[in-house]
């Protein structure tokens, strides 16, 4: 029987505000424990929430990115339950009037674009962190992190394939990136990610058993971690048995994923209004003060590079994926380089010289002005691509221009026919024997002459101009005979 997967994805983004949703305490990260504490957010008996108006400014920033309704009047609700990491024993939240929904994001697979829909998205609160001892003898609890404003965005099951659903996680960081939000730094917690997972069988219409795999860590954890949880359920289900409600968790080490619980019966949170806060409404103006921040988004821009600089969809891909690198990336055309090539170094040489030493693009000390004046020299014919790759590489560490580097490092191509007419007349005397071969109809001995002259030079002759002066002198010799 062929089987059709459904995954959908629970993303949680912490924003990257300066203070907490609730109460003033610093958002930082990596600070010594309970450190960035106050009334409010360990939940003390009195105190009361205000709300800090930058959270909702950049979840509807997010949402409306995201092409969600915004729910202009909608409230937050306590969700009930008990954590050690939970102070208040309840977290506030938004229930049954998100901030966004019915929006959606756009991935490109296969050379398609596909939609999947985002069935809300809503403002809420984080919880601390427990940390448990290794030996199992007692657990600390860090504060730090309670109230850091979060959004979960929940999307539709819209999903197909485990490799669609990582493209859908890179999609929702681009676009948290792109609007500021978040940084989006999986590694430490500021995105996480949940997933459930059904399969069916090819036609039907209603959802199979589902499993849910939580506390993703990575994106390349969520596409293994979904492509083992598929077949697992596959082979269950070929097997004629069923697949079991519970939640699992992807195991690093054996590369499979593992039950942490089953999950007969679903919570009841016993969500009610939150009495402390009063109604969230966002005016017409408000709304629109927001929707002026919303920056050009990754697709849009995707699709504006292969239309305004002819780029294939491959280059506006990776140009894109990243704020930064697109803003090199313009600034490098802007200052006069042809688009193709400044597409090329940026994505080679720059961002694999970067790559290799752990950096990134605002680590690097060539300016977009620079490598534009560095893709001149070679159009100009200074510079071949060999020398510029070198030139390149010493302006990466060093920041000097390509001219300062072609300088001091003699590097400077040599296209003066003067200076290259003896280098050539004596190469010519030196190999008789490809001289020979040319004459007698062996084009190829040709190469072998340009890469003796090229060496005499140590490779800063020019090799178009060595070419033409090598055929003018064989061709000399030829009448001669
Ligand atoms: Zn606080």
């Amino acid at each position: 029987m062929e089987f059709e997967t459904v995954i959908g994805l629970e993303v949680h983004v912490e924003l990257n505000t300066d203070t907490k949703i609730f109460c003033g305490c610093k958002t930082s990260f990596g600070n010594p424990p309970n450190t960035h504490v106050c009334p409010v957010c360990t939940g003390q008996p009195g105190s009361l929430p205000v709300l800090n108006e930058r959270a909702v400014n950049m979840a509807v920033k997010a949402a409306l990115a995201l092409h969600c309704q915004i729910n202009q009047d909608c409230k937050f609700d306590r969700k009930n339950y008990f954590y050690p990491d939970l102070p208040k024993g309840y977290q506030i939240s938004q229930y049954d009037q998100p901030i966004g929904e019915h929006g959606y994001l756009e991935i490109d697979h296969n050379g398609e674009r596909k939609r999947i829909g985002i069935a809300r998205l809503h403002l809420e609160e984080d919880a601390g962190k427990s940390q448990h001892a290794a030996d199992g003898s007692h657990t600390l609890v860090d504060y730090n992190r309670t109230g850091v404003p979060l959004m979960e965005i929940v999307s539709e099951p819209d999903i197909r394939t485990p490799e669609e659903a990582r493209l859908y996680l890179e999609g929702i960081r681009e676009i948290m990136q792109y609007c500021d939000v978040s940084d989006c730094r999986m590694e430490e917690g500021s995105l996480r990610c949940d997933a459930n997972i059904s399969l069916r069988p090819v036609g039907q219409q209603e959802f199979g058993q589902k499993t849910e795999l939580k506390n993703i860590n990575s994106f390349r954890f969520v596409q293994r971690g979904l492509e083992y949880e598929e077949q697992r359920q596959r082979e269950v289900l070929a097997a004629g048995g069923t697949v079991r409600q519970e939640t699992r968790r992807f195991d690093e080490l054996s590369q499979t994923t593992l039950s942490m619980r089953s999950k007969e019966e679903a919570h009841d949170y016993r969500y009610f209004p939150e009495p402390d806060l009063v109604r969230l409404h966002i005016d017409d103006a408000w709304l629109a003060q927001i929707r002026a921040t919303v920056p050009e988004l990754p697709m849009e821009k995707r699709d504006r590079y292969i239309r305004q600089y002819q780029l294939p969809a491959y280059d506006a891909g990776v140009l894109t994926s990243d704020l930064a690198i697109g803003e090199y990336f313009e600034a490098t055309v802007a200052a006069g380089a042809e688009p193709k090539a400044a597409s090329n170094w940026v994505m080679g040489d720059l961002l694999g010289y970067l790559n290799g030493r752990g950096e990134v693009l605002a680590d690097s000390r060539v300016t977009p002005g620079q490598l534009a004046d560095l893709i001149a020299m070679i159009a100009e014919g200074t510079l071949s691509i060999k020398q510029a790759k070198d030139v390149f590489k010493i302006m990466c560490e060093t920041g000097r221009d390509a001219k300062t580097v072609v300088q001091e490092e003699g590097m400077e191509q040599i296209s003066d026919m003067a200076a290259l007419v003896p280098l050539v007349d004596e190469v010519l005397a030196k190999n008789s024997k490809s001289v020979q071969d040319f004459l007698s109809g062996k084009e190829k001995a040709l190469g072998a002459l340009i890469g003796q002259v090229m060496k005499a030079t140590k490779g800063q002759a020019n090799p178009g101009v060595v070419n033409q002066i090598l055929r003018d002198r064989l061709s000399a010799l030829r009448v001669e005979e």
